[in-house]
């Protein structure tokens, strides 16, 4: 039987933060042990160039989202790790799929519209063509399913849009993938509003952050006076709540959710155990992260394996595309 391949990107604009942990990496990473599965991860570096960067700190940054990923468990035995710039077939399907894309779809997508406003002066086609770059990287490899976030919903859909318009029109055989659900496929921002993003300044909690910055970050969240007639949906106690049920358990956030109704909650206790829950799961990553800064060339030989073995697979899709596109 062949594998099922399951794709997923990380910009490489920051480090990773609970968001891209909950929402992806750690579904992406228990899938390695399922024998069905061939999981791909990807440093998206050209997704980091839709917005403002440097290239001195891209560069950083690519190596921070590569050491993250191996930290939090990603085995290059069972998946297959690249830099997405280094698979230049992601860039020469994604101008095939661009011709069965409108600049009206594309503009009217809530990411996009996002963006503009917190770049105006960025309003650039790289930014346009975010999610039919975004189509290529997951039809590449064929994927069916994937744990990406709710973020990405709407560019999930076009990827479905530009598989059927392709499979119509040139009779290739691209699915029309779906999300792979995780627990936390919508972390929340600290700030209380929106969600958990490296390009939010405040919102996150990075995996390579002690108990201290935890701490610190924790103390800054809006919170109330703790009590009331129904813990709030939106806002910084939701995103504390979130929280607590993502790191202890649904129990303990209906535990919290009762004392706001009755003897109200103190919130300075609440963040304190919640930043102790978090770090214990962050310790083993950071820990396992240290080692491997120390060893630069054990990474660079697993990104050069990678490369070639997504190249392998991505070159396979571009000839059968081209050749179905009437290209010679
Ligand atoms: P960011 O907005 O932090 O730069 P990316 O665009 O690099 O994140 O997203 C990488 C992956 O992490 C995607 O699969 C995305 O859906 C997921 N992700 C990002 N932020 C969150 C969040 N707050 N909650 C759940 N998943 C998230």
């Amino acid at each position: 039987m062949t594998k099922k391949r399951v794709l997923s990107g990380i910009r490489a604009t920051g480090r990773l933060h609970l968001g891209n942990y909950l929402g992806m990496v750690k579904g992406m990473v228990a899938l390695q042990g399922n024998p069905d599965y061939e999981p791909l991860f990807m440093v998206a570096d050209l997704h980091a160039m839709t917005t403002p960067f440097d290239p001195q700190i891209l560069k950083k940054n690519i190596r921070e989202v590569v050491l993250d990923y191996l930290a939090a468990g990603l085995d290059p035995k069972s998946a297959i790790l690249f830099i997405q710039s280094q698979v230049p077939q992601h860039v020469e399907l994604a101008y095939l799929f661009s011709t069965v894309v409108s600049i009206a779809r594309l503009s009217h997508l809530p990411t996009y519209k996002e963006k503009v406003k917190q770049y105006p002066e960025s309003n650039t086609i790289a930014l346009l063509y975010y999610p039919v770059l975004m189509a290529s990287d997951i039809l590449l490899y064929k994927t069916n399913s994937l744990p990406v976030g709710d973020d990405q919903l709407p560019h999930l859909e076009v990827t479905g849009e530009v598989a059927k318009k392709m499979n119509n029109l040139y009779g290739t055989d691209f699915p029309e993938p779906k999300q792979m659900k995780t627990e936390g496929h919508y972390v929340p921002s600290l700030t209380g509003e929106g969600k958990m993003s490296k390009s939010v300044e405040g919102s996150y909690v990075n995996l390579t952050d002690n108990l201290e910055t935890i701490k610190t970050k924790l103390a800054k969240v809006p919170t109330d006076s703790g009590r009331g007639n129904k813990a709030p949906e939106e806002g910084g106690v939701h995103t504390l709540m979130t929280l607590v049920e993502l790191f202890g358990g649904e129990k303990k956030r209906k535990e919290y959710e009762k004392q706001y109704q009755r003897s109200g909650i103190k919130y300075q206790g609440l963040k304190n155990e919640l930043a102790g829950a978090i770090y214990e799961e962050l310790k083993p990553i950071q820990e396992e992260r240290k080692k491997l800064e120390k060893d630069p060339e054990y990474v660079e030989k697993v990104l050069r394996e990678g490369a070639k073995k997504a190249r392998q697979i991505a070159s396979q899709t571009v000839v059968e595309v081209k050749e179905k596109m009437g290209l010679l």
